[in-house]
């Protein structure tokens, strides 16, 4: 999303910029994802629900965003939905292969198979498939995104934010074809009794809206892999347009496994989720989507060094950058696209 929102801004600007992707598609996760860019309400809202992020990046995106998304549309960007289905949120949800098309079309000259050489803008993705590799986990992204623009900046001595070890991800049923990273993400852990693989609760109280710390905190067990236990009322329970029973399902069709709990190899404590039989189980395995932690930036999106002054030449935007949702969740593609289009129009003026 980033590299293309800015080679389209860098283009209206009059510049001629060239989009080096290494994969063989355009449009990285941006083509996968459910295509809603998103702001939380205020910027207040937006650091309370990532509390260890920079204030100031995170208004940036509170207050361009609209603005942003005005200039997509304009772009020929099809909406298919103009609210969230989420209060705390707001936004629109685009269609991903138009969204792509739009911006492939508006940034010109963009070159498959070709990974970047001396960037003016880095917009890799950061570093969520070298993240995943090392830990074991799922990806749940596009394989590209190796964190070879941080490998750049860091030669050229900028800076890293905090949170290198977060990341934003879904709890998944198997390894799934990227057709189906939506659909077969199991977002119910709130509905669920989630233990380890040996019937431990490891999770403390109730996971946020998002369960991105669910996610994590499932990342962080051996092969991290949880189980969800879920009993017949939790299935009739609604997860946005869908319920749990048919989340289940997906999760069965994609080669998941679902299984009666008394078949599980430990018994379960007594619990509050567990009221009305049967219950089933269900397996699930960390997945990452992007990471978290990356490129430390200023609000004109240029790479900082240790000492806070810009590295020179050398503009950051999207998952390449750190430190806007550290702690949280946020829409990845909405701080995509407004610091896209900020690093357009500063390297386009340097
Ligand atoms: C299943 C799924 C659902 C999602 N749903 C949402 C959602 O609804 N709302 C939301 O806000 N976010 C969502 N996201 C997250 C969102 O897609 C990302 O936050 C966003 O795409 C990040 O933008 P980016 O430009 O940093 O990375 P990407 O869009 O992934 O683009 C990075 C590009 O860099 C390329 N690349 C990597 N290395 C190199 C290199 N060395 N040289 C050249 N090119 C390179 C990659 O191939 C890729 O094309 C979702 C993601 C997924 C996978």
């Amino acid at each position: 999303m980033a590299g293309l929102a800015a080679a389209a801004r860098a283009r209206e600007l009059g510049a001629e910029p060239v989009v080096h992707e290494k994969g063989d598609r355009a449009g990285g996760s941006m083509l996968l994802s459910s295509g809603v860019v998103w702001r939380h309400r205020t910027a207040e809202d937006f650091h309370a629900e990532c509390p260890g992020g920079d204030r100031a990046l995170q208004r940036l995106v509170v207050e361009q965003l609209d603005d942003a998304l005005d200039w997509l549309e304009g772009l020929g960007a099809p909406v298919t939905e103009r609210t969230t289905g989420n209060e705390r949120t707001v936004g629109r949800r685009f269609d991903t292969h138009g969204l792509t098309d739009a911006l492939v079309r508006a940034a010109g000259d963009v070159r498959l198979g070709t990974p970047l050489v001396a960037p003016g803008i880095l917009a890799t993705g950061g570093f969520g498939a070298r993240l995943a590799r090392e830990r074991g986990l799922l990806l749940r992204a596009n394989r590209w995104s190796e964190g070879d623009g941080l490998a750049y900046a860091l030669a050229r001595g900028a800076d890293l934010t905090a949170g290198m070890d977060e990341f934003y991800g879904r709890n998944m049923p198997a390894d799934v074809d990227e057709s189906v990273f939506v659909a077969a993400s199991q977002l119910y852990g709130a509905h669920a009794l989630v233990v380890d693989d040996e019937g431990r609760e490891f999770f403390p109280g109730e996971p946020s809206w998002s369960e991105t710390d669910l996610v994590q905190a499932t990342a962080r067990q051996p092969n991290g892999a949880a189980w969800y236990v879920v009993d017949a009322r939790a299935l009739r329970a609604a997860v946005r347009e869908r319920t749990v029973a048919d989340l289940v399902e997906t999760a069965r069709a994609a080669g998941g496994e679902v299984r009666p709990a008394e078949e599980l190899p430990f018994a379960l404590s007594a619990s509050p989720k567990l009221v009305e039989p049967p219950f089933l189980a269900i397996r699930v395995r960390a997945a990452v989507t992007h990471t978290t932690g990356g490129l430390r930036i200023d609000e004109r999106a240029r790479v900082l060094d240790a000492d806070g002054a810009p590295v020179p030449d050398l503009h950051a935007a999207g998952a390449d950058v750190g430190g806007i949702f550290t702690g949280g969740y946020g829409s990845g593609l909405a701080a995509a696209l407004v610091l896209g289009r900020i690093a357009a129009e500063g390297a386009v003026s340097d």
